[in-house]
């Protein structure tokens, strides 16, 4: 099959990013169908796509029949049965292990054996992941960044069975969502993570350990280093609970004391603090 051919794709989880994933695909003329377990998500997340949908109105980036087509194309369900006719699946679903390896096993008895199944993991295997699809040739890393509909990389990731048909049909959705796709090798947290989670950590860290408060650590990389957001604002942006998720990967896969999650993190997480999701985590979200 061909990217332009793609008609349905399934989404699975309907949070940060799987809403974002099912608004690039609907502006793209794909049917989506997005599942999620918990039916006030679905519900926030039509809610977010239709402001995010009006904002590229706003700034002339879609015309208003687009967005109102796009969001038509939208179709939010509660079971994975919904998906069986998709062509292609991109899991979205939190950044665990285990609930991975479990939807792929569950996926994998639903959808057709031609059936495409990415997953947006940020650090987990991919190859981990196929093995528990029946087929690990169909399967592939597919990781978008957050906010999806503005940033343009994906990176795209083969586990060790990953087919050349599944990568090629992977790419040409990237081209199709007019993204930029940069191939990765299967290897903890990928290239994007192994990078920008390590210093998200040390920031907290730097918290902490008092070195500065949250603004000022913020401040210092954006006028000092030019990053468009200082990494305690990204983590929050992120979701603090994905952040300490990813530096478990890490921690646990690599070995290496060096990605040792940082225990102010980890304590924000167990208070419910995960960022701008629920309203607060480094910074208040709360009278935004
Ligand atoms: P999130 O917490 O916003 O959303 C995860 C969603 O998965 C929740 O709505 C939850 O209800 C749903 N879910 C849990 N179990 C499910 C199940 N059995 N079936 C269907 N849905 C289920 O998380 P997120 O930030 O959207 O992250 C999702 C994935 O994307 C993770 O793998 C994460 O690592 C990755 N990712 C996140 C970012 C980011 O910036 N947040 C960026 C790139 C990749």
């Amino acid at each position: 099959m061909r990217a332009s051919e793609v008609s349905r794709v399934g989404i699975v989880g309907a949070g940060t990013m799987g809403s974002g994933i099912a608004h690039v695909f609907a502006v793209a003329g794909v049917e989506v169908r997005l599942v999620d377990v918990a039916p006030d998500v679905l519900d926030r997340a039509r809610a977010s796509i239709e402001r995010n949908l009006a904002r590229q109105v706003r700034r002339d980036r879609i015309s208003a029949g687009e967005a109102e087509a796009a969001l038509e194309r939208i179709a939010t369900e509660r079971s994975l049965t919904a998906l069986e006719d998709a062509e292609v699946v991109v899991e979205a679903a939190s950044e665990d292990p285990t609930l991975k390896f479990r939807l792929f096993e569950e996926l994998a008895a639903v959808v057709s054996p031609e059936t495409l199944l990415a997953s947006n993991t940020s650090s987990i295997s991919i190859t981990r992941i196929a093995s528990h699809a029946g087929d690990p040739k169909r399967v592939i890393g597919m990781h978008f960044m957050n906010p999806v509909p503005v940033m343009r990389l994906v990176e795209v990731i083969r586990g060790l069975e990953t087919s050349d048909d599944t990568a090629d049909l992977t790419l040409g959705l990237c081209e199709r969502l007019s993204k930029t796709a940069v191939l990765a090798n299967d290897y903890p947290g990928f290239v994007a993570n192994r990078i920008l989670m390590p210093m998200i950590n040390e920031a907290v860290y730097c918290l902490l350990e008092g070195v500065a408060e949250a603004e000022a650590v913020d401040t210092v990389m954006k006028l000092g280093m030019n990053h468009p957001m200082g990494p305690l604002a990204l983590a929050d942006l992120i979701g603090l609970d994905t952040c300490l998720a990813i530096m478990r990967v890490l921690h646990a896969e690599l070995g290496d004391s060096k990605y040792r999650p940082c225990p102010l993190l980890a304590k924000y997480v167990a208070a419910g603090r995960l960022g701008r999701k629920t309203g607060r985590g480094f910074y208040d979200y709360t009278s935004a």
